[in-house]
């Protein structure tokens, strides 16, 4: 880690033999000063110097992934699950209204509590994606008029959806973890790729006939994608 006595800002300095120019990139680790080669370390400061506002800024605007299982509440679709864990016979997982059940058996052990109950929690949230984005799906692809064939629940950790040509529409589990409206659009983007397997400007049309929001949507994506998380 480099500090600049000057702005009081930390960074990580990348030098690269392929670099001709200094840039700046904030990513969740913090701050990194992507540097030539043989650059030397004032200018690299003259730089950090000049950026800071702009560096200022963006750290402020980072967001913090938030530890869902410790606070005890799971983001839900838009609303809010308790969390209600407790030992018992069994390990199960299940939804009373606003509440949700962990159940871990009394076998497991203390030093495995935490990883089973954030395995659990992620097999009901698949479960759940399985049922919610199927709904989701028969609604749209009527309206659509498409015929997706096979639904298929991922995990990635940055990518919301795919769709292939054979009809196969993939979806992440972690949508759930956002609001309703934006499991829609991500439903209605993959389903007008059946229609349009591209970008093009007749695919963002399609989606907007049926998901006017959809600038919204991928905003709200943009800015929280960090946060769908279990932790
Ligand atoms: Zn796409």
């Amino acid at each position: 880690m480099h500090h600049c006595a000057e702005t009081g800002l930390s960074y990580e300095l990348k030098r690269s033999s392929r670099r001709r120019t200094l840039a700046i990139q904030i990513n969740q680790h913090g701050l990194q000063v992507l540097a030539p080669l043989y650059l030397d370390q004032y200018t690299i400061q003259q730089f950090v110097v000049k950026k800071q506002l702009w560096i200022r800024e963006h750290l402020a605007k980072r967001a913090p992934v938030p530890d869902h299982i410790s606070r005890q509440r799971i983001p839900f679709l838009g609303q809010e699950l308790i969390l209600r864990q407790v030992r018992d016979s069994i390990t199960a997982v299940t939804r009373d209204g606003d509440q949700l059940w962990v159940q871990i058996s009394r076998r497991v052990r203390e030093e495995n509590l935490a990883a089973t109950v954030r395995q659990r929690l992620e097999r009901w949230l698949v479960e759940q994606a399985h049922s919610w984005f199927a709904g989701r799906i028969a609604f749209y692809s009527k309206a659509m008029q498409v015929a997706p064939q096979q639904l298929v629940i991922k995990g990635w950790q940055t990518k919301w959806g795919s769709c292939h040509a054979n009809g196969t529409i993939s979806l992440n589990w972690r949508l759930l973890l956002a609001p309703s409206w934006v499991g829609d659009y991500v439903v209605v983007h993959e389903l007008a790729h059946l229609v349009h397997m591209n970008h093009s400007e007749k695919f963002w049309a399609l989606v907007a006939t049926y998901y006017p929001e959809h600038q919204q949507a991928k905003h709200w994506l943009k800015q929280h994608q960090t946060q769908l998380q279990l932790k």
